[in-house]
């Protein structure tokens, strides 16, 4: 069986964890401070908060932007469900648009779509799903124009670059996970990046029970910060991130050049961007049939995302009435196949032939 997901960990890793573990010191500490300070250098943004998962960051990014109670959120119809319910954590109330059905994202006429159907939205999630960044430089000039915050998930993005600037460097804050599926690993975990000063201090509080001085809390915080256990696979991980994200390109290009057939739409990667490929989503009319074809042939597979956000039974009585049909159509069709760094010449050849057998 190819499998449709495997993190790569080696000796260094290991190393990393073991000499954590000697010290004794296992819980938030220097490990974590140098993995938030290379991590925002790599992606390019001045401050870098270090947390429990990707998830996680999404709230915090809202919450230490002020963002909350009452506030309407915009994000994408299509993505993982964290994508949202951020938003619920928070005390706001999601607000979806739809995305556009050849890159899944969603672009700035689908925001504009949505801003003008409920004009009390305050702020913006900006989904750079499956590893392609969304068009930041048109959703950035909406924001400006309407007076919203901004805040990117690049839960699946790392390193992904847009005219030659990383996905989450244009927001005022950016989020990223660290779960063994992505790009880059640390088990669980995640970080928030912000522009300014102000909400980062708000965000370090916010991970660390509201506390500046030790036992005066402040604010309601939680606790979510990430071990030096963690941040020591992280600040590994870190370094081979370009050779990760290489492969990953690599072996995209592999399935892209040799799938032929037909029947199966393979994954569109709009101009000026560098696609990093978390995911290689491909789109085929007859799903259940190429699904048992891939199960056949001892393929490994996923939907991302069988479901639009909005008809989630978690998201009833709070997502609207309303239709995606972009996302709509997309969900029925959509598979995504093994692309990781692991897979091997043979692995992808294998992969190729079975997508060109079905018929
Ligand atoms: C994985 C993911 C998250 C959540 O990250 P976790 O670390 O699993 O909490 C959020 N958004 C998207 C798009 C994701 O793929």
């Amino acid at each position: 069986m190819i499998s449709i997901a495997r993190p790569l960990i080696d000796q260094e890793e290991k190393n990393a964890v073991i000499k954590v573990l000697e010290s004794g010191l296992l819980a938030s500490g220097h490990e974590t401070e140098a993995f938030e300070e290379a991590f925002a250098a790599y992606i390019g943004m001045p401050r870098g908060i270090a947390c429990t998962s990707g998830t996680a960051a999404l709230e915090l990014a809202l919450r230490s932007l002020g963002l909350g109670q009452g506030d309407k959120i915009l994000t994408t119809a299509f993505s993982f469900i964290a994508s949202a319910n951020c938003v619920v954590y928070a005390g706001g109330l999601p607000r979806f648009c739809d995305i556009d059905s050849d890159s899944f994202l969603m672009t700035p006429e689908t925001v504009r779509a949505a801003l003008d159907r409920d004009k009390d939205i305050r702020a913006i999630i900006a989904v750079h799903l499956f590893g392609q960044p969304c068009d930041m430089e048109g959703i950035m000039a909406i924001a400006k124009e309407r007076g919203l915050t901004v805040v990117e998930d690049c839960a699946q993005s790392h390193g992904a670059l847009l005219g030659g600037k990383k996905a989450g460097s244009f927001a005022d804050a950016s989020c990223f996970s660290f779960y063994p599926t992505k790009n880059m690993t640390t088990s669980e975990g995640g970080m928030v990046l912000f522009k300014n000063e102000a909400p980062a201090r708000r965000c370090r509080m916010l991970i660390n029970h509201g506390m500046r001085e030790r036992y005066r809390h402040e604010i309601t915080g939680y606790n979510f910060r990430m071990t030096n256990i963690a941040a020591a696979i992280g600040n590994e991980q870190l370094k081979k991130l370009p050779a990760f994200n290489a492969a990953r390109q690599k072996n995209a290009a592999f399935l892209s050049a040799g799938i032929t057939n037909p029947l199966i739409d393979i994954p569109a990667v709009l101009p000026r961007r560098e696609h990093v490929f978390n995911q290689y989503t491909v789109k085929v009319k007859e799903r259940e049939r190429f699904l048992r074809h891939l199960e056949k042939n001892e393929i490994g597979c996923g939907i991302f995302y069988p479901l639009t956000i909005p008809e989630q039974r978690c998201m009833s009585g709070i997502a609207q009435n309303i239709s995606f049909p972009a996302a709509d159509g997309v969900k029925n069709r959509v598979v995504s196949l093994p692309v990781h760094p692991g897979l091997s010449r043979g692995d992808l050849e294998t992969i190729v032939r079975a997508v060109n057998d079905f018929i």
